[in-house]
């Protein structure tokens, strides 16, 4: 049987896969990019998504070279401008824009909004094949190649993307173990109509049983996110809407106003980190390599990071060096993002663990941090260029 032959093949075409392929479809490279289901079409009648996404202003940058963005706009997105945290009222950290002379900090997403605007872009390309509607097996790899096989056809390539999700059958194939585990908390998404209109604030505050945050969604919608233990996370979800509605007030501040629940569903929460990146010729991008506390909305925004270090390294080889040896790529690809990764993991689990108790003397520190931070001129607009991966 003749053997499909492309550059790169890449498993999952979700938003960290599909913008690989347009990253290395634009560079002229042969893709296949090999899907199981496809995202249902837009129709800006339809209800939101749950499963949004705070896109920070460096994956917009990206979205944008991969000529994706006017697609995101074109569909539906929410700009903010601030981002506002606090544990206690009257200690509130504010981070605006208009500090760094930017008109906002981010936009709140849908997953797959941002999927079918790089979608798009995969359709208009000739090199980049979308193989949809396939579960890949035996996958494998030699010297030479990387093999799966689709519906019955056996595919070769130089490399071969694991964008497959956190649980990742390319990780497996490769033998790239993981460590990590589950956090003590489940999360909890709700989408409500709100009273006010549009906003263009993002705000989280902290409880000893996790944070509650608002992110804003076009119109006059809104997305919560509640994060709390699994017992309390399986009770609020068996709640008829009204009753959630009640819980929602006694638990949230005021600020929130007038609202109806429209649609909720919880996730757990897990930490993972691949131990390597690449192994041979398979190499893990996005949440196949790491998941992520979502407490700053960081995940899909390190997997972009990770697609943008991937292209860069393969902008400059060789079709070449890529069939000879493509290990030296793929190492300066994990020195430039899994280090990078790792810390932002770490951050993130710090923040979680300082702010998930009740004991008196991180309490008041806390306070007293935010107090700081919010006064802390410079350091605090480096935090802000950091967290907008500028
Ligand atoms: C509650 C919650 C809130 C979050 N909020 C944010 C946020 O605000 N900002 C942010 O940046 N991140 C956020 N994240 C993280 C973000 O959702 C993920 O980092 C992101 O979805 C990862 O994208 P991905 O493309 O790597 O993987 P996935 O989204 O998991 O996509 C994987 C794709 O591969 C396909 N696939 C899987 N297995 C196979 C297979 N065997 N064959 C073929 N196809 C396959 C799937 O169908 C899917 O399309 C949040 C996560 C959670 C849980």
């Amino acid at each position: 049987m003749m053997e499909n032959h492309f550059d790169v093949l890449i498993v999952g075409a979700g938003m960290v896969g599909a913008a690989a392929a347009v990253a290395l479809g634009q560079q002229g490279w042969r893709v296949g990019l090999v899907e199981a289901k496809a995202p249902a079409e837009f129709d800006p009648q339809q209800p939101m998504d749950l499963r949004v996404s705070a896109i920070s202003a460096a994956s917009e940058r990206l979205l944008a070279e991969l000529d994706s963005w006017p697609g995101v706009l074109a569909m539906r997105a929410a700009p903010y401008d601030t981002l506002a945290t606090w544990e206690n009222p009257n200690n509130e950290v504010s981070f605006c824009a208009t500090d760094l002379q930017h008109d906002h900090l981010g936009h709140i997403v849908e997953n797959r909004v941002v999927q079918l605007a790089l979608w798009q872009q995969v359709a208009a390309l000739d090199n980049v094949e979308l193989l949809l509607g396939h579960y890949p097996s035996d996958l494998s790899q030699d010297a030479e190649h990387a093999r799966l096989t689709l519906n019955g056809q056996p595919y070769r390539a130089k490399l071969l993307l694991g964008c497959d999700g956190a649980q990742s059958k390319v990780r497996q194939a490769a033998k790239i173990g993981v460590s990590g585990w589950n956090y003590r908390h489940h999360c909890m998404l709700i989408n409500i109509s709100t009273e006010l209109p549009q906003q263009r604030i993002t705000w989280q505050q902290f409880y000893p049983s996790g944070p509650r945050a608002f992110l804003p969604l076009v119109g006059q919608q809104g997305s919560l996110v509640w994060y709390d233990s699994p017992e309390r996370i399986a009770e609020l979800k068996r709640l008829p809407k009204a009753e959630l509605k009640a819980q929602i007030q006694g638990a949230f501040p005021s600020r929130l106003g007038e609202f109806e629940v429209l649609n909720c569903a919880s996730f757990p929460l897990t930490r993972q980190h691949a131990q390597h990146y690449y192994c041979q010729r398979m190499v893990l991008l996005g949440d196949s390599a790491h998941t992520i506390n979502p407490l700053a909305g960081q995940g899909v925004n390190l997997g972009f990071k990770d697609v943008a270090a991937l292209a860069e390294v393969l902008a400059g080889a060789t079709p070449e060096a890529l069939a000879s040896d493509p290990a030296p790529l793929l190492a300066q690809y994990q020195r430039k993002r899994r280090a990078d990764n790792l810390m932002m993991q770490g951050a993130m689990d710090l923040f979680y663990t300082t702010f998930s108790n009740d004991l008196l003397p991180l309490k008041l520190a806390r306070n007293l941090g935010f107090k700081l931070a919010q006064n802390a001129g410079p350091i605090k607009h480096q935090v802000m260029r950091y967290a907008m991966g500028l």
